[in-house]
């Protein structure tokens, strides 16, 4: 952990009211999603992203070029802001994006980010963030580059899993006991616990 511990921003990056980001964080925790999305969300919060800069500045890389789009150097702020991939999928799920002032500091800026959006949007935006890492390191590690609307296409599925599955713990169709019985006849029956994609 210790490799990420290098800020990209590391002056005046106090957060103006330590009230709203306690919110935000308290939002954060309560949200509907997988516990590796809400980390992976703080993270992102506290610039403790391996992102080429910050490698760099620990001298393990020398190139810093974001892999996503090969144009700017790659950082937290210009992956999760400013990278021209990123701003085609957010407007392609329809997550309005904040267009408070450029130089402000990336913790405020995010922590506004989030208590101005609904529940859902921060959702959205939580997953989307986690996708598009997920498709950064793919380009980075494997060299398997997506398509804007492949990338859409993930998050919108994934989302409405959330939603299904929260709905079916919701209304009660998971009971809470489930017995294995043996099937009649010769059948044989398996039992997996696992997720199942048809
Ligand atoms: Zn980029």
């Amino acid at each position: 952990m210790a490799l990420y511990k290098g800020k990209e921003y590391t002056e005046g990056n106090n957060i103006e009211q330590p009230q709203e980001l306690s919110n935000t964080y308290t939002r954060l925790w309560g949200l509907n999603i997988p516990n590796k999305i809400r980390i992976h969300f703080w993270k992102i919060i506290n610039e403790s992203m391996p992102t080429l800069w910050v490698l760099k500045s620990q001298k393990l890389v020398v190139n810093t070029l974001c892999p996503v789009c090969q144009v700017e150097q790659e950082s937290v702020a210009h992956l999760f802001r400013d990278c021209d991939f990123l701003k085609q999928v957010l407007e392609g799920i329809g997550v309005v994006s904040s267009t408070s002032n450029i130089d402000q500091n990336w913790k405020q800026r995010l922590v506004e980010e989030v208590l101005n959006n609904s529940i859902t949007g921060f959702r959205l935006l939580a997953i989307s963030y986690w996708a598009l890492w997920y498709n950064r390191n793919k380009i980075y590690h494997e060299e398997i580059r997506e398509q804007v609307h492949e990338v859409i296409g993930f998050i919108n599925a994934y989302m409405l899993e959330i939603e299904q599955l929260s709905g079916l713990s919701r209304s009660g169709h998971i009971p809470k006991h489930i017995i294995w019985e043996p099937p009649e006849g010769d059948i044989i029956k398996f039992n997996f616990d696992a997720s199942f994609n048809q």
